[in-house]
């Protein structure tokens, strides 16, 4: 589907809600799909996209980078510690902040480097033992561990199980950061970002269905 249809749903789902034109930010995931398509989806203008593997997103961006002005990528998959300073370099935002080594080891390189990307805490809404994130029990106290650290906390995100409403995690997600006074909500992807947006998304993950079916699954 061509970027322009998929923003103007957005923008139909943001009237629907009530929210402001443009509140919502459309992340292009660009994870595994040709060159050929980013620079096209680039070359309409495009500039947020989202990775979800390091070593990929080093293989990629800093071309992209030089060729088109103003981009910027957010990590969308989980992140070990050791690839931490490569992180900062390659990304504006990292959305996949799950467990406090990692909050300590981003707390410290930022400390060392004076800026830091902006972070989002994943949760593990459906408390699936092979998902990355925070348990929905653990949530409140992690939030104000990574905030006494001073990290510069944007919001929460989260993945629903797949074969589950998504709906009722993204409430689950939006309750637990609106309870935190956070305002970020990064959540919806190709199959339901109209469903995110109605509930409060501010950060939408689409893949799919901007670029086409991914070649290899990942
Ligand atoms: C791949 C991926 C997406 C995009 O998925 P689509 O279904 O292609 O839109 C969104 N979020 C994360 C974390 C992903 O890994």
């Amino acid at each position: 589907m061509p970027l322009a249809d998929i923003q103007t749903r957005i923008a139909k789902a943001e009237a629907a809600a009530n929210r402001a034109p443009g509140s919502v930010n459309l992340i292009a995931v660009s994870k595994v799909q040709p060159d050929e398509r980013v620079r096209a989806v680039l070359s309409e203008g495009h500039r947020l996209f989202g990775e979800n593997r390091v070593q990929e997103a080093a293989g990629k961006w800093p071309a992209f980078r030089d060729a088109f002005e103003g981009v910027k990528v957010h990590l969308i998959g989980p992140l070990q510690t050791n690839k931490t300073r490569q992180a900062f370099e390659l990304f504006e935002a990292i959305h996949s902040v799950d467990r406090p080594k990692l909050a300590k080891t981003i707390a410290r390189i930022a400390q060392e480097e004076g800026r830091c990307p902006d972070l989002f805490i994943q949760i593990n809404t459906g408390e699936e033992p092979q998902k990355a994130g925070v348990l929905p029990t653990d949530a409140d106290a992690f939030i104000k561990d990574c905030l006494a650290m001073d990290l510069p906390v944007q919001g929460l995100m989260c993945i629903p199980p797949v074969d589950e409403e998504p709906s009722l995690h993204f409430a689950l997600l939006a309750r637990i950061a609106a309870r935190n006074g956070l305002t970020g909500l990064s959540m919806g992807m190709s199959d339901d970002f109209e469903t995110a947006i109605a509930l409060g998304a501010t950060h939408i993950r689409v893949g799919s269905a901007i670029f086409g079916e991914r070649v290899t699954g990942a």
